[in-house]
């Protein structure tokens, strides 16, 4: 009888052994600080004056605003977003060509919360082998009790996770306060459970799996290694041929490696670094810790599994793809800065009428109508003063709902004002003549400008 081809592997549940040392210090201060980072960040007040949001990093889908501290995004300025993605992706690339897959091992969500879900795990039902032995034996009282805890913990992880998600979408204490009178609004209510049970799907079943087959980045992180990238690498010249080794023998013949498999048993992704670089390390560096624990108990140098480039060479951080990586981030972040820093709180679209193209009056002039919007993107309430240039004795008249003057074009702060303009003039030299329009604030400090047409009826 012939065996099914089997298309995908079995899971095979990975019990991460703890482990002390220098990285895994490092991943507990990453851990800590993101968590603190992501879980704060809303709660974090800013002044913006009357009448606007006071929260430091919000993005108000319902306004279309996002406010980062003192900087307010608008719709039309979408491109400063598009700006920081480009940043985060090449600054990705720029840390991954040096120090090999770093951010996967230390600062990936995905990582943060499957470390969090596994210490949860290790504190309830004990390090790997009791774990294990738990996992085996058969549903007791006590089974049920340490399952059940972990699983309400995760639960409780996963709500505050997706309870601080929604808070960067809205006023955090305001949507707090509803959330603790179950009066929140469905739309919000619906992302709270779904980033609850993602969180805990994601961190406490799919876990490895998600780096492994899900991640994309894992896939095409070779194209940003060169030799001189670091990795995490064991030293086979040293290690091999591995072997059992008892206190008191000779190392005469022998590798380093004492093949006591601590290194296999405290990797998160299950994987024997021994067999070389594979796609699944995430470069966490607990396989360093565990072996540097064991050459110092046997009385070895530290440093069998370590951080190595491929070319064996000492690590050089000046390379060719790093400099074009550094001269990407500099240049955008340069672009960036300069518009932030240009950055005009007045802004204004003009759009001439299609139908008509204009009107031909009962004394022979002619009038164009436009639709003229006036950004005021400053905290205060701003009256305009609106001008064109280009024709000969032009007449304006602004509608606002009524007739308003165009020397005083009322905007009220952070929003947009719509005004119906009619400009009337004599018949023009040329059919379509240009024009420009000007908008000033009454005190002259913000000033904006846009080019338009003027049509009239050919001769
Ligand atoms: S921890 Fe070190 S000594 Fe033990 S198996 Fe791994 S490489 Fe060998
Ligand atoms: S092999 Fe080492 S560095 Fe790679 S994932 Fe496993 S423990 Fe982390």
């Amino acid at each position: 009888m012939s065996t099914p081809i089997q298309f995908f592997k079995k899971q095979e549940k990975i019990y991460p052994r703890r482990v002390w040392g220098l990285f895994r210090k490092l991943k507990w201060l990453a851990m800590v600080l993101l968590l603190a980072v992501y879980y704060g960040a809303p709660w974090i007040r800013w002044d913006r004056g009357m009448n606007v949001h006071d929260q430091a990093i919000l993005i108000d889908l319902s306004h279309t605003r996002a406010y980062f501290f003192g900087l307010e995004i608008w719709p039309q300025e979408v491109y400063y977003i598009t700006g920081l993605l480009i940043l985060a992706a090449v600054g990705l690339f720029f840390v991954t060509s040096l120090f090999g897959r770093v951010w996967c091992g230390y600062a990936c969500p995905q990582t943060v919360w499957t470390d969090l879900f596994v210490w949860v795990e290790r504190i309830i039902q004990g390090d790997r082998n009791a774990r294990k032995r738990l996992d085996e034996s058969p549903w007791t009282f006590d089974k049920i009790r340490k399952k059940s805890l972990t699983h309400l913990i995760w639960l409780m992880i996963g709500l505050c996770t997706g309870g601080a998600w929604v808070f960067y979408f809205n006023d955090a204490p305001t949507l707090m306060e509803q959330i603790v009178h179950f009066d929140v609004p469905w739309n919000v209510g619906v992302w709270i459970i779904g980033l609850t049970f993602s969180t805990y799907l994601m961190a406490g079943f799919a876990r490895e799996q998600v780096c492994t087959y899900m991640c994309p980045y894992a896939r095409f992180q070779s194209a940003m290694f060169d030799k001189d990238t670091l990795i995490i690498a064991y030293d086979n010249k040293r290690g091999e041929p591995r072997g059992k080794h008892k206190a008191g023998d000779s190392w005469t013949g022998k590798g380093h490696c004492i093949d006591c498999d601590s290194c296999v048993v405290v990797c998160p992704m299950g994987i024997d670094i021994r067999e070389g670089l594979q796609m699944e390390c995430i470069a966490c560096g607990l396989c360093v810790d565990a072996c540097d624990n064991v050459m110092e108990k046997i009385g070895l140098p530290k440093g069998l599994i370590r951080y190595d480039t491929e070319s064996k060479k000492p690590f050089k951080l000046i390379r060719p793809r790093n400099l074009w990586y550094g001269g990407i981030i500099t240049l955008i972040s340069g672009l960036m800065l300069y518009s932030l820093l240009t950055r005009s709180a007045l802004e204004m679209n003009v759009t001439h009428d299609r139908n008509p193209l204009f009107v031909k009056l009962s004394d022979g002039s002619i009038r164009n109508g436009y639709k003229i919007s006036i950004i005021n993107k400053s905290q205060d309430d701003t009256h305009y003063i609106l001008t064109v240039e280009g024709l000969d004795k032009a007449a304006m008249r602004v509608q606002a709902g009524e007739e308003v003057l165009p020397t005083n074009l009322s905007v009220i702060a952070g929003s947009v004002g719509h005004f119906r303009v009619f400009v009337t003039s004599q018949k023009q030299a040329q059919v379509r003549q240009k024009v420009v329009f000007h908008a000033t604030n009454k005190d002259g400090t913000a000033t904006t400008s846009k080019e338009s047409i003027f049509m009239s009826e050919s001769k």
